[in-house]
């Protein structure tokens, strides 16, 4: 059932819009963008060949979100350098409002048109900038960028044509509110504020799925685009990064490209990919190991990250650094108290003071990753500690994000992952994870002879094979990385 109908001016063939809310759609034959206007339908040229991204919806599929009924009905590929991503035009009970949805991080953000609302000029935006939208209330910005849209498909609620710009800031509330300003291409001064939330990923169903017009064939495994392996796939298609367990090369899965070489690991991660685990009653698994370091005082410090999911809270961090496992979540910035920055940050009340200040690269991953990381990716973080919870942030990229976190004891991690808690995750961490310094006298030295075997031990091997390919001022053993501190 159409509310417009008429034939491509490129190519003749029928087009159709489905609801009112509908200005443009990408002819299906011949790819181009068509727009309907006063004048009948206008081409405004042919879009890029659409890229499969994974996702977990796609055009013509519906379904219901938070209990409501939504169809989708096109979507755009944005691009702001680090390869495309997906945003979905959808229609809300059965083509009475219209707004976008989009998969970030493990959670849907839903935004719809929000007109009458003042905001700040684009040059002036920063991240952690507060600004107030009116009724809507008080954001904070996390993000302001520019991306190409690089492709479409489907109808869509603009003419948007093929290769512009799009100018936006991000924004988060309180009550995982959620607004973007878009500045369109900044010509002319016009804008347009969407705004909506962030809503858990199983408050979204799709009941009918619908005739999907890129071939997406439902794998159980990503192939790895530079040794061919056939990686098994842990985390449905929501990763777009592939750090591959048999060559070592890191890829982005939607363009099959490698971004990064790096050397297979060299020992298996005290937490196995694909081990599923749970904690306080929620299921996760281990998608993916990452390996960051940093430099302090003339020394080499690396850490070890495991990325664990679950569909119902999205994805979190499990941490092993060479005192301590933490635990680590994601927090919300507009919720995050700035007034004492940079000497405290406030956040569930509580007042953490600043302990350090560090940049962090990527060294090492493996596994899928749900953002577009690569091997020397880096960012700022500020820890702000008290006792044994920090609440971090870190800048990098044009974006902020915050965490909280908080140590947790191996054996619990063992027990939720149903490993050995005699195993090497366990080596040099105290039980209770309170911290190095705290152990008794006798375990610390045991703990330090043992080091210092160990260490002796791997400078016979590496001076034997030549070297292993990491830096001399930290050594990799057991799974855990010891720096020079
Ligand atoms: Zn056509
Ligand atoms: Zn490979």
């Amino acid at each position: 059932m159409a509310v417009a109908s008429g034939t491509c001016p490129s190519c003749g063939a029928p087009i159709e819009f489905g609801v009112g809310s509908s200005i443009a759609k990408v002819c299906e034959y011949c790819q181009a963008t068509v727009c309907r206007s006063d004048r009948g339908l206008e081409n405004l040229g042919k879009v890029a060949e659409i890229a499969n991204v994974p996702s977990l919806i796609a055009v013509g599929d519906s379904g219901t979100l938070s209990g409501r009924a939504f169809t989708v009905m096109g979507r755009v590929q944005l691009d702001h350098g680090a390869g495309p991503w997906d945003e979905y035009y959808v229609t809300f009970d059965h083509g009475a409002t219209w707004g976008w949805i989009a998969y970030a991080e493990g959670q849907w953000i839903v935004t719809s048109l929000a007109p009458g609302h003042a905001v700040p000029a684009y040059g002036s935006l920063a991240p952690e900038q507060d600004i107030t939208l009116g009724e809507l209330g008080s954001f904070r910005v996390s993000e302001v960028r520019q991306a190409t849209i690089v492709s479409a498909e489907g109808e869509l609620p603009a003419a948007v044509p093929p290769g512009a710009v799009r100018y936006y800031a991000d924004c988060f509330g309180i009550n995982n509110a959620y607004a973007t300003l878009d500045y369109g291409d900044m010509e002319g001064g016009g804008y347009e504020v969407f705004a909506g939330s962030v809503i858990a990923e199983t408050e979204l169903q799709v009941t009918q799925a619908g005739p999907r017009s890129t071939e997406r064939i439902k794998t159980k495994h990503i192939q790895c685009p530079n040794c061919g392996g056939e990686v098994p796939k842990l985390n449905g298609d929501r990763a777009t990064r592939l750090g591959c367990p048999y060559c070592g090369a890191v890829s982005d899965i939607t363009l099959q490209q490698v971004v990064a070489q790096q050397e297979k690991l060299m020992t298996t991660p005290d937490i196995p990919i694909g081990a599923t685990g749970s904690f306080d009653g929620v299921n996760y698994i281990c998608i993916a190991y990452m390996r960051r370091g940093s430099d302090y005082d003339g020394d080499h410090f690396s850490w070890e990250e495991y990325l664990l999911f679950s569909a119902g809270i999205g994805y979190r961090w499990l941490v092993k650094d060479e005192k301590s496992w933490v635990w680590s979540l994601p927090v919300n910035l507009a919720e995050v108290d700035m007034q004492g920055l940079p000497q405290h940050a406030g956040w569930s009340g509580k007042k953490y003071p600043i302990r350090n200040r560090s940049d962090a690269t990527i060294e090492y991953v493996l596994g899928e990753l749900y953002w577009k990381a690569a091997i020397g990716d880096r960012s700022q973080v500020l820890d702000f500690q008290k006792g044994v919870e920090t609440l971090s942030r870190e800048a990098g990229g044009g974006e902020v994000r915050w965490s909280y976190s908080a140590n947790v004891p191996w054996a619990v991690v063992a027990e939720g992952f149903q490993l050995d808690v005699d195993g090497p995750g366990g080596e040099f961490i105290q039980a209770a994870g309170t911290g190095w310094n705290e152990g008794e006298d006798g375990e610390l030295v045991s703990q330090v002879v043992v080091l210092i075997i160990i260490l002796v031990l791997l400078l016979v091997c590496c001076n034997s094979c030549g070297g292993c390919g990491y830096r001399s001022s930290g050594v990799y053993f057991g799974g855990g990385y010891y720096g020079g501190k």
